[in-house]
């Protein structure tokens, strides 16, 4: 039976092992904690619940929490994501400000035990940002981690929300983009995906064959896929758009959207009824709304998808762009946010602006197979070098150890992650 930490060995190398291995060490008595707002849906739980397993198998002391709120909590911070990521907002309702207020310190209560024990907090997006208000004389760290694309937020939610992030010792961001100025180190370190989670891990032929009777999908023809929350930002109606043009060209294409919702984000019901609208009973449209434990399911829909989209117009970072990438397809995104990150013009897969382009793009791919797979085989290899969670468990560490040993002048206020 092999550990867990050889289990990532064998995908990442025995040179990263033994270098978190080093640093679990120095580290080594410290306890962790990760709070978000959803266990289930989106790229954070995803992130955290393999995160903390992957911690704890390195010999440290880790958990994670998740708070809790009503309807109107949930719409106040899916508004604060929307502003954050540029969408216009008129005043900012006072109510809901208030439950907002509220509903952190109510949650505060509940896990002070947990926050003030541990050494380290790290507090993933706005969600539940104000949290921090209730331990004014903490002696422990607290890291204000935002996996949104904050680089042109709506002025008025960000002053409101910056009175919170400014108390904290730290914050992430994944791009230099993203980065708002704050009286704190910033650091940057894009998220990452889990090779052994099942989203990822290889799957057998048959499974990933199994698929196309189950969606009533048909092999022989070309299948286009993206998935996502059903969400604005996400723009699924750009891919049908993109599809109905492309398919002018490649008659029999076929076009999934995967998706499920989180709790979280309660528009995606309102997202979910344009969609089926503008999808007119096509039927080689296939919409599926998924529930929120569908990984097997979603990673064979990806490998068997001939290319993978992530047309969004804003994205914090696009951990489906890296789920594809891994599985060696390429990948026609969104020319915006942490998909740029990923999606290397012409080398990892196409960026886009329009549904033309996509169209057009992924017009280009499927007449020329043998540019798939060049594609998918660089693609693996990025994501291997930067994407997987062992380099950002590596960041986090590094993070953590410069919080305990500050640089002398402090001179060094963002440090930038090379991507090669
Ligand atoms: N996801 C899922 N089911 C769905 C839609 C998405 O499991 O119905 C997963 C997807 O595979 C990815 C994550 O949720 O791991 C989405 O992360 P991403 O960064 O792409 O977007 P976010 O939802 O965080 O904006």
């Amino acid at each position: 039976m092999t550990t867990l930490l050889e289990q990532y060995q064998e995908v990442a190398g025995p040179e990263v092992i033994h270098e978190l291995t080093q640093m679990a060490r120095v580290l080594k008595g410290i306890k962790i904690v990760h709070v978000n707002s959803t266990k289930t849906g989106g790229g954070v739980s995803e992130i955290l619940s393999t995160m903390t397993q992957l911690t704890t198998a390195l010999g440290l002391d880790t958990s994670w929490e998740v708070i809790t709120g009503n309807a109107d909590f949930f719409e106040c911070t899916k508004n604060f994501h929307n502003a954050l990521q540029g969408i216009k907002q008129g005043v900012l309702n006072p109510n809901l400000l208030r439950v907002y207020q509220d509903t952190n310190a109510s949650n505060a209560e509940q896990l002070r035990q947990v926050l003030e024990n541990a050494d380290v907090v790290f507090i993933h997006d706005p969600q539940p940002a104000a949290l921090i208000s209730a331990f004014p004389n903490r002696k422990n760290k607290w890291i204000w981690r935002c996996h949104i694309d904050a680089s042109n937020p709506h002025r008025a939610t960000w002053k409101f929300l910056r009175n919170f992030v400014m108390q904290y010792d730290a914050s992430v961001f994944s791009l230099a983009d993203f980065a708002q100025p704050l009286p704190h180190p910033i650091y940057l370190i894009p998220p990452s995906i889990d090779p052994l989670a099942e989203k990822n891990i290889e799957l057998k032929k048959e499974e990933i064959a199994s698929i196309y009777s189950r969606f009533e999908l048909d092999p022989n023809r070309p299948m286009i896929l993206q998935v996502s929350r059903f969400d604005y930002f996400k723009d699924p109606l750009g891919v049908i758009e993109a599809y109905r043009l492309a398919k002018k060209f490649k008659h029999g294409l076929q076009l999934v959207l995967a998706g499920g919702g989180a709790p979280d984000d309660p528009e995606g019901e309102a997202v979910l009824k344009a969609v089926k609208t503008a999808a007119n009973s096509d039927p080689d449209i296939h919409i599926l709304y998924l529930p929120s434990d569908s990984h097997r399911t979603i990673n064979a829909l990806q490998r068997a998808a001939d290319i993978v989209l992530q047309k969004s117009i804003k994205e914090g970072f696009g951990l489906t762009v890296t789920e594809a990438l891994w599985k060696n397809k390429p990948v026609i995104g969104g020319n915006c946010g942490g998909i740029r990150l990923q999606v290397i013009n012409y080398n990892t897969g196409f960026l886009v602006e329009t549904p033309e382009g996509a169209a057009e793009r992924t017009r280009y791919l499927l007449q020329n197979p043998q540019v798939i797979q060049e594609m998918g085989e660089r693609g693996r290899r990025f994501v291997l070098d930067n994407f997987l969670i062992t380099r950002h468990l590596r960041d986090y560490f590094s993070l953590i150890i410069s919080l305990f040993h500050p640089i002398q002048n402090n001179r060094i206020e963002i440090q930038k992650l090379e991507v090669s």
